[in-house]
């Protein structure tokens, strides 16, 4: 029997929101160690209130394909919505864990390990790559299989301590389980020695590209397609492309592409390189311009037999929490308020103190308080409102949180992140899609799955936040970057970025 053991220590961090993501941010929306991990990703849910299955449970079905010769050891699965980046006390405290429970664990043969692969530490470039070497100085030389989110960004290190590395294929992602699946039979093989698992990877200076990036629309799908096609040849184990989190602090941030092969560095090296050159020549296609609010808002007006027969969602992509912003910006609420009169409206916004002034009033109260701009007080303003408490709720995930009626917005007040991506954030506490004319998400794609039901327009709104896509060109990168600076092509860098893990390979093989 070989034991494998199996952790996951997950965010995506923006590195342009100054609320740092603490201990508490993990302990109050996922964390589970030992039988609980094993309990939650074998007959679920595997992370509560998120998803019902995602990598460890697709890696544990990949253990169940071989019962009498793996045994998985579940280490701690610690997730926490997208934020700012991990305290450095957070970090300390999650990989002391990690590499307490490694110790305790006893003598392993492998190991599986879920990230995010855009996690960030406050003073730390490359975070994920530090809970690497931790673990290989205990674990030692057995195989080490990790998976990455799509928005994930491979460094030298990372392909040098990983024995395989494994991505998310969609956009918006729905194959958490089916990647950790694959992920564990890598591992398995390779721990049964069935196969010699070689990893190729392509690291490109662009960080924006190829449109909406979404998997079945153009101009990705043809590199989704690519990648599929790659993983039916025979030998490939898995083909990956990376198209990271633009606003991850690390010089080295660009998209990637990763192929692993049974011991074909030739077939490995060719794919990435035509993955590569397929994202390359769709890097002109950028994300798409989006409206004011005001043009956003008289759009919504127009769409009156829309909001008849659903409602109209404002994504406010200034302030997208699923992508790590504060959720406290107040500028797109400001204008609803002052200029969307005749629409009944939902919207959210995060501040915790205004929760704690007003946790004692009772629903039926008139409230005279400002909302917002509390957090990130660099980017949008607190806004005076004078309304009446309509309810209030405790709630997993986004703590405490009050309806506040002002005029014709209704206002969600959270305490934790304001993460509105699902219908749910607004049905559970009596806010009715149906009944809306505007519903205000902080979310970039999935929502357009979730409220197919209700969702008769969508428009992104750009107001001035942490996840503008232009902010992140003020970070520091290792040289000129595409879409901030021309690039005449991509081979100088990635040869530059990959440097070390070819002389390595070099050495191994003279
Ligand atoms: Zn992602």
């Amino acid at each position: 029997m070989k034991r494998i053991a199996f952790a996951r220590i997950c965010q995506e961090s923006n590195a342009l929101s100054p609320v740092p993501t603490t201990l508490h941010d993990f302990e109050s929306a996922h964390y589970l160690t030992g039988a609980a991990l094993l309990a939650a990703t074998t007959k679920g849910p595997e992370l509560a209130g998120y998803f019902k299955r995602a990598e460890l449970a697709g890696f544990m079905r990949a253990v169940g394909e071989r019962p009498r010769e793996i045994q998985a050891v579940p280490l701690m699965s610690a997730w926490a919505s997208s934020g700012g980046p991990l305290s450095r006390e957070c970090f300390a405290t999650l990989e002391a864990r990690l590499v307490a429970m490694l110790r305790d664990a006893g003598q392993i043969d492998g190991m599986y390990f879920a990230l995010h692969g855009a996690m960030g530490v406050e003073g730390m470039r490359d975070p994920e790559t530090q809970l690497l070497r931790a673990v290989r100085s205990v674990i030692g030389d057995v195989p080490l299989v990790i998976s990455h989110d799509l928005h994930g960004n491979i460094t030298r290190e990372r392909v040098e301590l990983a024995t395989a590395i494994v991505g998310y294929q969609t956009n918006p992602h729905r194959d958490h389980a089916k990647v950790g699946r694959k992920a564990g039979r890598i591992l398995i093989g390779a721990v049964l020695g069935e196969h010699r698992p070689v990893m190729a990877w392509r690291s490109l200076p662009m960080i924006l590209g190829g449109g909406k990036t979404i998997d079945f629309l153009a101009p990705m799908r043809g590199v989704f397609r690519k990648m599929a096609a790659a993983e039916r040849t025979p030998g490939v184990l898995a083909a990956s492309t990376f198209m990271v989190h633009p606003w991850n602090d690390n010089p080295a941030l660009g998209w990637s592409t990763l192929v692993v092969t049974d011991g074909d560095h030739a077939t490995a090296d060719r794919i990435a390189d035509e993955l590569a050159e397929l994202c390359w020549s769709v890097r002109h296609e950028q994300p798409p311009a989006f409206p004011d609010a005001a043009t956003a808002i008289t759009a919504a007006r127009g769409a009156k037999l829309r909001r008849k027969l659903g409602c109209v969602m404002m994504a406010d992509a200034s302030d997208v929490v699923t992508a790590g912003a504060p959720g406290d910006s107040t500028h797109l609420l400001r204008a609803l308020l002052e200029q969307a009169a005749g629409m009944l409206v939902y919207a959210a916004v995060r501040d915790p103190q205004a929760i704690a002034a007003l946790w004692e009033r009772a629903p039926g109260d008139p409230i005279a308080t400002s909302i917002g701009g509390t957090l990130d007080p660099a980017r949008s303003r607190p806004l005076p409102v004078r309304g009446t408490l309509v309810s209030k709720h405790e709630r997993v995930g986004f703590g405490k949180t009050i309806v506040l009626a002002v005029d014709h917005v209704r206002i969600v007040i959270t305490e934790g992140p304001a993460m509105v991506m699902r219908p749910s954030f607004y049905t559970e506490i009596g806010l009715d899609p149906w009944r809306a004319d505007i519903v205000v998400v902080k979310n970039f794609f999935p929502f357009l799955m979730f409220f197919l039901p209700y969702n008769r327009k969508t428009l992104f709104v750009r107001t001035q936040g942490a996840t503008d896509f232009d902010a992140a060109f003020g970070l520091e990168f290792d040289g000129p970057i595409h879409p901030r600076d021309h690039v005449e092509q991509w081979r100088d860098r990635d040869a530059l970025r990959r440097g070390v893990v070819e002389q390595a390979r070099i050495a191994r093989e003279a």
